[in-house]
């Protein structure tokens, strides 16, 4: 499968060639040369794929399998994704271009994922009411919504399919995924332990393609309960407007803009490596990079400083090699658009303090080089804008009020970072920071227990942790008369 050039849809637990004989090309970043070609996804197709999902959510092998049994599947799923790890991960960095010794620690933490939601899928149950007649039994129960649809970006593919895949199944829902057109493979490999963990088939479908096409007809299909999206902020108020329109819940984890605050009194060291790790890890192109940096005015060329020497001294290249700290941009359009920011930074007044080009490295792919902007302030596109990419801005501020203000002076509400020594101002600036997520004194922390909500233009639903199972779910309240007694007034609202 590795060395598989060509791929069709995954339907109904069978390879399904493209409704159209189209196929498009997938190419490595690091060096352009094109990895294989996936199916391109139409109307025809995903009617297909949601159709296999409605059929096997109402097929008894899966709707009446136990709820552990359910979580037991769900639990295969990991074991088959642990054993198959350095090749799911190698595949990614193939595809997408992040650092293979990211994607293998990616790619070993993916099973906390799914036996996390494993052992959640037999702790779903409502509650017992207690209604005001004692004759009324009165409980709730949980049930899944039916066909989910899966739409993913292709900075981290397996993981965000898997935050999505992992607790929808385990609420009993069915699921038809639709990965980004940069990045097919891993989930199309995943399919395959899917089916070998003993899922039956159609619980989980696959279709390609772009998004405008395959993406849309997906957010269009009548057969559909829910979208679950990650991706930027602008399709996700498309994909809003759809399914609201038609009143179908919709998760959406979109764009960031975080702050990364360093106050006078942090380890600067410290908050200089979580400042690099913010925003030159992944080179830049995670929803949760910390691509304001705001310093204190005492430590701010201290930090500065630090920050600059380690990002010129960042080890570009193939990240295939286990020396490399920053590898490709996903693909040409995204080099692009990180070099016109910068070049857009510059004619609205900031300074390139390092950084600022493209590059090869040598191999013929999208590099870019990593950047710090200063004299930049929160009026500028540079600083309200998501880049993508790995360019921070540096800002200097002389208070607590003050850069609570700028932090919080952003459309977006993602992500946070503080860096103090302080317990009481770590609980201020955790309370007072609008974004989802507040990490102090580190950057970048996650895990499937801790749930993830993206405030203002950044979210709508939680990811991650219990509450998922929500997102999954619908109630449904139970009124039983257990009385034995004659009706006395029909007239009359039982309470
Ligand atoms: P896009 O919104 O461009 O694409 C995301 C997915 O949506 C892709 O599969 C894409 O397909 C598809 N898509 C595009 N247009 C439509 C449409 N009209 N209808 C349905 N689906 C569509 O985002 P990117 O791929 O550029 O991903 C980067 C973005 O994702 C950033 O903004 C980043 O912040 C955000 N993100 C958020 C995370 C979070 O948890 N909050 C985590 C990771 C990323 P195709 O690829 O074919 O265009």
């Amino acid at each position: 499968m590795t060395d598989r050039q060509r791929y069709d849809h995954y339907i109904g637990g069978a390879w399904t060639p493209p409704a159209s004989g189209q196929y498009f090309e997938s190419t490595n970043p690091a060096t352009r040369q094109v990895l294989y070609s996936a199916a391109r996804g139409d109307r025809t197709d995903v009617a297909r794929a949601v159709d296999a999902a409605t059929t096997a959510f109402e097929d008894p092998r899966w709707r009446d399998l136990s709820q552990t049994r359910r979580g037991r599947l769900i639990r295969n799923l990991g074991d088959l994704v642990a054993d198959n790890a350095d090749e799911l991960a190698r595949m990614e960095t193939l595809d997408n271009g992040k650092l293979l010794r990211e994607m293998r620690a990616q790619m070993r933490t993916l099973p906390e994922y799914l036996y996390y939601y494993a052992g959640l899928a037999d702790k779903i149950q409502g509650d017992v009411i207690p209604a005001s007649q004692r004759e009324i039994l009165n409980y709730t129960t949980r049930e899944p919504l039916g066909v989910v649809g899966a739409i993913t970006p292709w900075n981290s593919p397996l993981t965000l399919t898997t935050s999505k895949l992992a607790p929808a199944l385990c609420a009993g829902n069915t699921i038809v995924i639709k990965p980004s057109e940069h990045t097919s493979a891993t989930v199309l490999r995943f399919v395959e332990l899917v089916a070998e963990a003993g899922f039956p088939p159609g619980v989980v479908n696959v279709v390609t393609g772009f998004g405008p096409e395959a993406g849309q007809a997906l957010v269009d299909s009548p057969g559909i309960a829910k979208i679950s999206f990650t991706g930027s902020t602008g399709t996700g108020a498309r994909i809003a407007s759809s399914t609201a329109g038609r009143f179908i819940g919709a998760t959406l984890e979109l764009g960031g803009k975080s702050p990364n605050i360093v106050f006078e009194d942090a380890d600067v060291h410290n908050a200089a490596m979580g400042v690099v790790a913010g925003i030159f890890a992944a080179a830049g192109q995670t929803c949760i990079a910390g691509s304001r940096v705001f310093a204190h005015r005492a430590v701010y060329d201290e930090l500065l400083e630090r920050v600059t020497k380690r990002a010129e001294t960042i080890v570009i290249g193939d990240p295939l090699d286990d020396s490399t700290e920053l590898g490709p941009l996903a693909f040409a359009d995204q080099r692009d658009k990180v070099a016109g920011y910068v070049e857009l930074g510059r004619s609205e007044g900031a300074t390139v303090h390092t950084g600022g080009r493209p590059t090869d490295a040598g191999l013929g792919g999208y590099f870019f080089e990593p950047t710090v902007l200063t004299q930049v302030d929160n009026t500028m596109r540079v600083v309200r804008e998501e880049i993508f990419g790995p360019v921070a801005a540096v800002m200097p501020f002389d208070s607590e009020d003050e850069v609570l203000a700028m932090a919080n002076d952003t459309d977006y509400g993602l992500a946070a970072g503080v860096w103090t020594k302080s317990l009481s101002r770590a609980h201020r600036m955790a309370s007072r920071l609008e974004a989802g997520t507040v990490w102090v004194n580190t950057y970048r922390a996650m895990s499937p227990m801790s749930p993830r909500q993206g405030f203002k233009n950044s979210g709508v639903g939680v990811e991650h942790g219990m509450e998922t199972i929500h997102e999954y779910t619908r109630l449904k309240s139970v009124w039983i008369n257990t009385s034995e007694e004659p009706v006395a007034d029909p007239f009359v609202m039982r309470s």
